[in-house]
């Protein structure tokens, strides 16, 4: 498994500040990280190949959970930071 490296929080999917999902995101990637390298970890197989497969399943379970939800958490950014664009904007003349 050297060489393996997992990105969590905004190092994988920083958003703008204005949707205040940052912190819960990022304790969610390690929560469901957490869950998944458990899972993979109390087989009861022992032996190391078998344990790096299971290890790289779970990085890639990881992925594929992970991903769809950062990339609905992007849009909804996208979203948000529009309405606060037009918000600063139609309040600027005052
Ligand atoms: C102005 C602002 C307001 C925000 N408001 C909210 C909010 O209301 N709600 C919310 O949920 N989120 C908010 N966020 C986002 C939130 O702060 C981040 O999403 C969250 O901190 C991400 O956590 P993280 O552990 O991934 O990264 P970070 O908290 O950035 O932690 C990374 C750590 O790694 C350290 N580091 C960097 N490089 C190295 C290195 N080479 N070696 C060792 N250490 C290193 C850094 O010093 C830092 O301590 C806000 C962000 C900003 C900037």
């Amino acid at each position: 498994m050297l060489g393996v490296q997992v990105l969590l929080g905004d190092a994988a999917h920083s958003l703008l500040n204005v949707t205040h999902l940052g912190t819960g995101l990022a304790l969610e990637d390690c929560l469901v990280l957490d869950q998944l390298l458990q899972q993979s970890l109390t087989s009861t197989e022992s032996d190391e190949n078998s344990v790096a497969k299971r290890v790289a399943d779970a990085l890639t379970l990881f992925s594929s959970q992970r991903v769809p939800e950062m990339a609905a958490a992007a849009n909804l950014c996208f979203d948000v930071s529009k309405t606060n664009m037009y918000v600063h904007t139609t309040i600027a003349p005052l």
